[in-house]
Formats: structure tokens, sequence, C-alpha cells
């Protein structure tokens, strides 16, 4: 006896074919049963009638920072005003703000905060959500983001220990000892708490080098915790290179990452997790090298990296569709890169990603003539429900 079933609709379940009619059920909270209607004989304790609407799995997100306090809109005006970054900084903006702000917030106000943040991404039928720490770069802050993070309603959360993404001004002209920091102190207290999915840094000119990068993700390894990359995103510092090397799950941004490199990540099996929000509100002009990440086969995953200073950017179908406009992706490599690729990107694979008997009964249904409507648009929304763990929920 399956739980309930959802007969009437289109399928795009992300491997093998799309089913024009289909059934799929669930029992469990997972999908137990996916297939043409007209081959379902099972039995079911409720039937919903999808009218027609698409059925397809429910997006991951595999890169966000939701979990911060303080805006950054000020920061925003002074830019279209012909503010440099050297003016921003010394009248007290980036990214430094955006610490100060989440080391004075409170547990439960960063919570609260993320929490009304991720309702764009509940209304638009997200199942799972990845949250970064990064803005405490001390010991209790990045511990507070990370328990808040966790206590995020609505989706699965996965939990990235971020330690690494800045220098804390009280480091300045000591980055060496800050990754002792937090190579000794911090990463180590936030894996004891259990409070850790994967280990990111930010390798770059204006953040960490490769060295310190190769040194925080030996730590990862030793505490059996597996890594992820921001690479590559202003320069090629090897970054995708080194995050292969080191078995990651992913590099991020990759805008300069060379063919060698991307060689690297095929070998490795890492996903390419391209995040065209940054792209767009930075208005970079370097694209990231999506013709070679085809050639080399590289999984190709998308995500919001939704942050204050780079990137407010909240809906996946906005960054689908300028993953297509801006990086000229297809329709149906853009839907890919927010379901199967993005699910890879965390490690996910068996349980998301795809509508499979097995996988959790997470997914939403679309009010669409064609999945490749949902990269084409922009500013809708035709999610028309929601289902997480096998049970219907709001869409908000
Ligand atoms: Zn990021």
């Amino acid at each position: 006896m399956h739980d309930a079933v959802w007969v009437h609709a289109r399928l795009a379940p992300m491997v093998g074919p799309v089913i024009r009619d289909g059934a799929l059920a669930t029992a469990a909270g997972r999908i137990s049963w996916v297939g043409e209607r007209c081959d379902w004989n099972g039995d079911a304790r409720v039937e919903h009638d999808a009218r027609g609407a698409w059925i397809l799995p429910g997006f991951v997100d595999c890169h966000t920072h939701l979990v911060y306090a303080g805006s950054r809109a000020h920061e925003f005006e002074l830019r279209l005003q012909g503010a440099s970054y050297e003016d921003i900084a010394k009248a007290g903006g980036g990214i430094i703000s955006t610490v100060r702000a989440t080391r004075a917030a409170s547990e439960a106000e960063l919570l609260s905060l993320a929490q009304r943040r991720l309702r764009s991404w509940l209304a638009e039928g997200a199942a799972v959500v990845e949250v970064k720490s990064g803005y405490g770069l001390d010991r209790d802050t990045e511990l507070k983001m990370l328990r808040a993070a966790r206590r995020l309603e609505g989706v699965v959360v996965k939990t990235t220990f971020l330690g690494a993404h800045a220098l804390p001004e009280e480091y300045k002209g000591r980055a060496d000892a800050y990754i002792d920091f937090v190579c000794d102190e911090v990463l180590p207290a936030a894996a004891a708490e259990k409070l850790v999915d994967a280990v990111d840094a930010f390798c770059e000119r204006i953040a960490f080098t490769r060295h310190q990068t190769a040194r925080l993700f030996e730590t990862a390894k030793r505490l059996g915790l597996p890594v992820k990359l921001h690479a590559d995103q202003l320069s090629d510092l090897g970054g995708a290179a080194l995050a292969a090397k080191h078995g990651a799950l992913s590099a991020d941004h990759l805008e300069y990452t060379s063919e060698a490199g991307i060689d690297a990540l095929a070998r490795a099996g890492s996903v390419a997790v391209l995040l065209p929000g940054a792209y767009y509100f930075l208005r970079e002009t370097r694209l990231p090298p999506i013709s070679a990440l085809r050639s080399h086969h590289v999984p190709i995953a998308l995500a919001t990296d939704h942050n204050p200073g780079s990137s407010p950017l909240s809906s996946p179908l906005l960054a689908m569709n300028m993953a297509c406009t801006l990086f000229r992706l297809t329709p149906e490599e853009a839907l890919a890169g927010f379901t199967v690729q993005a699910a890879r990107a965390l490690g996910m694979q068996a349980s998301h990603g795809t509508l499979q008997a097995g996988k959790a009964a997470d997914f939403a249904l679309w009010e669409i003539d064609s999945p490749a409507e949902l990269a084409y648009a922009i500013g809708a929304n035709p999610c028309v429900g929601r289902v997480r763990a096998g049970k219907s929920v709001l869409s908000t």
C-alpha cells in the first residue's frame, strides 16, 4: 500500500525521458513508484489529480550564504553614485560590515532573518538549500551561524564550514596565523558539535592562498569531511586543480579556470558550480569556460550564491534564466543544474535530484507547458505545489 499517488501528471524525472501522462506514488516519505499512468495499478490511500501539471524534483540550491545579519543596500547606492570599493570600505562597508552585524546578532535573530529569506526558495519548490558559515570569522560566531542554519525549517539543510572566507580585522597581515586558528580551534569545534557537512574556502588573491587552502583541506580530511572550493572567480590561481586534487565535491565560480583545471575536475569527478548571480551583480565580463566544461564532461550545477555583498539573489528560477541568458546554458542544462547535478555537488545524489523510486519524496508541481519555461520566464513563478517527504505543503 502506497501513502499517496499523483495522477494526470507530466513528469520530468531528470533521468530518462519525460513522461507525458504519468503517475508518481509515495510511501513513508519516499518515492515508491514512478512511471506511465497506464502502467500504474497500485493501491494508494490518497489520490491527487495533478491536472496536467509538471512534476519535477524539488530544487537543490547547492551554494548559498543565507545566514547573516545587516544589509548592504546602502553600499549598492554608494556604488551607483560612483564610490569605489576603497571608499565603501572606509565608510564601514564591505564584508567586514556583514561580519560586524553577524557577530552582534543572536542565534535566534540570525535564524529569524534567514527563515524569512528562505520563503522565496520555498515558493519555488526548493527541497534542499546549502548554507555556509563565513561571516563570523571567530569561533563563537561561526558556530552560531551553523547552528542557526541547522534550525531552518521547510527544506533539507546542508551546512558548509567557510571559516576561511575572509581575513578578520584582528588578524590583519597574519593570514597564516588565522588559518592555524581555523584548523586548530574553529573547525574541530564545529565538527565536534556535528555542525559541518562539508568544508569550503575562498582561494583568491584577496583571500587565501593555495597553500593555506590545502592546509585547511588536510584538516577537513583528518576530520572525515568532504571539501568544496570558491575557485578562480577573479583570477586563475589554480583553485580548480587544487579542489580536484583533494577530491572535492565541487569547485564553484570558475570564471578564470584553465583547461588543465577543468581536466583535473573531470578526472576527480568534481562538479562545476556556476554562479550567474554574482557575475550579473558585479557586472563581470569573464565568462566561465562552458564549452570546455561540456567537452570534458564535467557535470555543471547552478546555484544562487545568495549573499549580501555580491549576489543578493533569492530565486533559483531567476538564476536559471541568468545562466541561459548570460552563460548560454540550455534550459535543460539549467534545470539539471538545480536538480540532479546540484544534488551531486552536495553528495546527495542517492536521495535527491531525480524522480526515482527510493529517493526522498521532495518534489514540486508546476503549471507550465514545458520544463524549458522555467528557465525562459523572467520574474514569473508558476509553482503550484510543493511536496516534502511525501506530504503536500503550501508553497509559501
Ligand atoms: Zn559563495
